[in-house]
């Protein structure tokens, strides 16, 4: 798609791909010719060499046994029977005087002259020689020996019949090099088209979502491992960033709610001090109130900036060795006073001894605030909180325990969210961002916070850390 965009198609993998593909099966099919090509002449060559040094033993024989009348009969029988314009026969002097020779007519073209073995003294080997005839579209093949009289006796066959073949082979060749080179084009295109489609999907996807359109995902089609991990990659992360985007969206309509009504509240009282004719006294109280709410609205504005920091690793953490049984204990004297306001029973339970973690104390401190502010918040005058330690050789699980009103199961999934609060606890003072604080203090510490609920029983609130060892 993207090359449609640009114009620039030698770009695209799919371009590369069948390019691969073309040079790839093109190489490979010249070099399989070409090592036939290489085969077949040698094995010629070998064929007609052997079939050369055979005549000339038998003709050797002749001249050996019947002297130069029964060689002259020899070749000229050879020569009649295979063909004058086939092979030739020739004995030649040392001199190179031609002695004997079978009819020469059709061989008039050759340059004898370059045609001898080597010197006697190099012995009987043979002497093999290539020859291409001037006018003659095909070669002749030579085979050149001394004979034991210082004679040496030539024999030349055509080479008509293998260069035909050969000539027929390089064009059969060439036609088979084209076809696959267009075999290699189709295939990248094929491959290219293929292993490209998933990724053409997610590209689409892409640009659908750039529109605007959260909602689509790239869908699966079988199409081999990684195509299908890309997609389901892309997919969650699509997913990942829609439930940001709904919570982001969320929490701003929280914000713009949350800090509006104080906000409000602050106006409307600044309002009637100035309109209103009031008392200096009164004066004096809705000052304090003003400063109250806007304590209030900071207060929120730095836990939100504290939550946020915190989520993104930003924030500083004094990691300590901490004896979380201390801080038990230490939370419920802090809110003994409170429990005992409210009507409450508050009690704890907590192993002797020190148990060791690695966190910053002061963090700490404010999660099991939260949680027993909370439980003495939403428990009637009356009820129950415990708060408890208990530990094994890798965690610690602090849980805080109350006979409260409860929460329900719709609500349960989002007490941690930013700003919920559930609708039953709108009455009662906070912020909704108490326990949203808590949970990403307690997972900056490597732990989890977890709650189990019945409403119209209460809530426990437990929260696991890792022990140091
Ligand atoms: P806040 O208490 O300021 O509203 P939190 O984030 O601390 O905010 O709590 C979020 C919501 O979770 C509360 O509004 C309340 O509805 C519910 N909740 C928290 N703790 C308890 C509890 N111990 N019992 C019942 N409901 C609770």
């Amino acid at each position: 798609m993207s090359s449609k965009k640009n114009g620039r198609i030698y770009r695209t993998v799919k371009f590369r791909l069948v390019l691969w593909y073309a040079t790839l099966f093109t190489v490979v099919s010249v070099a399989a010719f070409f090592l036939v090509y290489v085969t077949l002449n040698y094995s010629f060559q070998n064929i007609i060499d052997e079939s050369l040094r055979s005549m000339f033993k038998d003709v050797e024989d002749h001249y050996r046994s019947e002297g130069s009348v029964g060689l002259h009969n020899a070749i000229a029988e050879k020569a009649k029977n295979i063909g004058e314009d086939r092979v030739f026969f020739r004995l030649l002097s040392s001199r190179k005087e031609v002695l004997d020779a079978s009819d020469m007519s059709a061989w008039r073209w050759i340059n004898f002259q370059s045609v001898a073995p080597g010197p006697v003294s190099k012995g009987r080997n043979d002497y093999y020689q290539t020859l291409s005839m001037p006018d003659r579209p095909y070669s002749v093949r030579v085979i050149s020996r001394w004979l034991d009289d210082s004679r040496f006796l030539q024999i030349g066959h055509t080479l008509e019949e293998d260069e035909k073949f050969i000539e027929q082979y390089r064009q059969i060749s060439g036609i088979a090099v084209a076809v696959s080179l267009l075999c290699g084009v189709l295939t990248g295109w094929f491959v290219a088209r293929r292993a490209m489609s998933g990724v053409e999907r997610v590209t689409e996807t892409a640009v659908r979502i750039q529109s605007g359109d959260l909602t689509h995902r790239v869908p699966l089609r079988n199409e081999g491992q990684e195509i299908d991990n890309l997609a389901l990659a892309f997919n969650d992360m699509l997913e990942r960033i829609q439930a940001l985007v709904t919570g982001l969206k969320e929490v701003t309509s929280n914000i713009a709610h949350d800090l509006r009504s104080p906000i409000t509240r602050i106006r409307g009282m600044a309002e009637t001090t100035l309109t209103g004719e009031e008392s200096l006294e009164d004066y004096r109280e809705t000052a304090g109130m003003i400063i109250e709410e806007s304590d209030r609205l900071v207060g929120i504005i730095n836990t939100m900036l504290e939550i946020a920091a915190t989520d993104s690793g930003a924030t500083h953490f004094q990691m300590d060795e901490v004896d979380v049984a201390d801080v038990v204990q230490e939370a419920y004297e802090l809110f003994e006073p409170v429990a005992e306001d409210s009507g409450v029973s508050l009690s704890v339970d907590c192993p002797d001894g020190a148990i060791l973690v690695r966190g910053d104390i002061r963090r700490l401190q404010r999660v099991f605030a939260t949680l027993l502010d909370n439980a003495i918040k939403y428990t009637l005058p009356g009820g129950t909180v415990l708060i408890s330690a208990k530990h094994n050789q890798d965690k610690v699980s602090i849980s805080v325990v109350d006979s409260g009103v409860g929460i329900s199961k719709d609500e349960l999934p989002h007490i941690f969210e930013r700003f919920y609060r559930s609708d039953r606890s709108r009455s009662t003072p906070g912020s909704g961002l108490g326990l949203s604080l808590a949970r990403s203090f307690v997972q900056a510490h490597g732990g989890e916070i977890t709650v189990a609920s019945t409403p119209g029983q209460g809530s426990t609130f437990t929260v696991l850390l890792p022990i140091l060892t």
